[in-house]
């Protein structure tokens, strides 16, 4: 597929051309006429694919010349970073249109911010959070939206900027497009598709499901946390084997308990990254990991998206992903470059779904081992582990319609109703409702709030 292919204007045909794009990145092709159509969209996408000129493009293609100060259309993205690298993408390609983009985030003036604002914009790309203030503080409108795009959700949504995000979907028009491009598939990002989104289409780069053949692939079927820490401990021992080890938990609780462990095991060899970490301490530890100061990296799947290290020897899934596309990113850590890698899978009895969808999707059986007998079993659990208490199957409870074992009547004076006081009965009786002259306390909040 060429860019004549896609249905552009001259304009932006130009400057694409002035770029010295050759063709469309296979998710632009994907995304061109699906995102032009007016529907909502999710697009899974990692950094790299050419994914902002993906949902830009046709936004463009189709944002007529308004002279209107209130913006059309609104990218949410997770960082300022990333506005700021939006904003540049959108201003090559409008090179050769008429239009006005801000970029607004957080940390830094927001008066300077609002006037750029009040003068008029077409394109706003901004972080949630400074988004919502300029929206809150009435400056920025945001009754003209037209298309909302939310850009790296998984991330966002690691961050924990889901509140925000819903306080922003609050105050946007209802009828609009939404347009969100994740790079990864995770629990969170489902719902909130679930909940947001009408009938979107989904578009992606399928994700191979064929593994590189120099990646070693071999599982283990684990009972538990515990029993997989202790597994983890016998395999780690092995230091010339496991020299750089990379290990993928699926959510950030498990990271950190899982690190304490490491930690406990292997003191100072192992460092952890995940979204409630600072950004310095994540570079840090990716740097310590790829300089082998440290062996071994705890990860989550969101977080461990941009790595780019060499020279991993095994990548261990101490959790079964629940989504199959995770597991190939995972795994396509190690074996780089031609190198030997190898991947090993943990497994629960809960897991082994998970596990089959794994296997479904590559086309192949993955070799299972046996745990080694030096392995202790454990029977200990931890929190998610246990049987959930559900109070409404709770056996004990009675029923509410169930007559409760009583032993005795009541005595006649503790079988009246407290009716309050008698002044309180007549006058209610003479007004219908309960009415009292001297309410001392509501006159003091009354008194207060003057
Ligand atoms: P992104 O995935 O949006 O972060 O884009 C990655 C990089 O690819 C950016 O620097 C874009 O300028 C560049 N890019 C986007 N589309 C194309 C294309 N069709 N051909 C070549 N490079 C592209």
């Amino acid at each position: 597929m060429t860019f004549q292919d896609l249905n552009l204007n001259t304009p932006l045909y130009n400057a694409i051309e002035d770029l010295g794009f050759e063709s469309p990145t296979p998710i632009q092709a994907e995304a061109f006429n699906v995102v032009a159509s007016g529907k909502d969209v999710v697009g899974i996408a990692q950094t790299g694919t050419g994914k902002t000129f993906a949902y830009m493009l046709p936004i463009l293609r189709h944002l007529k010349y308004s002279r209107q100060d209130n913006p059309r259309v609104l990218v949410l993205v997770p960082t300022r970073e990333l506005v700021v690298q939006v904003v540049e993408e959108i201003e090559k390609m409008s090179k050769y249109i008429n239009n006005r983009v801000l970029g607004v985030y957080g940390g830094t003036n927001i008066n300077t911010q609002k006037q750029a604002v009040a003068q008029g914009q077409d394109i706003i790309v901004a972080t949630p959070g400074r988004l919502y203030d300029l929206a809150v503080s009435r400056v920025l409108q945001l009754k003209s939206i037209q298309r909302l795009v939310i850009d790296e959700v998984d991330v966002m949504l690691d961050l924990g900027f889901r509140h925000q995000l819903m306080n922003i979907f609050d105050i946007l028009p209802p009828r609009r497009q939404n347009i969100m491009f994740s790079a990864t598939m995770t629990q969170d990002v489902d719902e909130l598709i679930t909940d947001f989104f009408i009938n979107p289409t989904k578009i992606s780069i399928a994700v191979s499901g064929t593994p590189l053949e120099n990646i070693k692939q071999q599982r283990y079927d684990v009972p538990n946390f515990y029993t997989k820490v202790n597994l983890l401990e016998h395999l780690l021992q092995d230091k010339d084997e496991f020299s750089r080890v990379l290990i993928f938990v699926a959510y950030k609780k498990m990271a950190d308990r899982l690190f304490d462990q490491l930690e406990e095991l292997f003191p100072g060899d192992s460092c952890v990254i995940h979204s409630n970490k600072t950004q310095n301490y994540r570079l840090r530890s990716i740097e310590q990991f790829s300089e082998g100061e440290h062996r071994l990296l705890v990860a989550t799947d969101v977080m461990a998206r941009g790595l780019d290290i060499d020279d991993v020897s095994h990548v261990i899934n101490f959790d079964t992903p629940d989504y199959p596309e995770n597991y190939m990113h995972r795994i396509g850590r190690t074996g780089r470059a031609e190198k030997e890698g190898n991947a090993l899978l943990f497994s629960t009895e809960k897991e082994q779904e998970a596990r089959e969808r794994i296997e479904a999707l590559m086309d192949m059986k993955i070799e299972t081992i046996d745990i080694p007998e030096d392995v202790e079993i454990s029977t200990e659990l931890i929190e998610e582990e246990r049987p959930q208490i559900r109070e409404h199957n709770n056996p004990i409870k009675r029923r509410s319609d169930e007559v409760g074992p009583a032993f005795h009547e009541k005595k006649e004076k503790n079988k009246k109703e407290n009716l309050g006081g008698s002044y309180r009965r007549e006058i209610a009786k003479k007004y219908k409702k309960p009415k009292t002259r001297g309410d001392k306390n509501y006159n003091r909040r009354n008194k207060k709030r003057k």
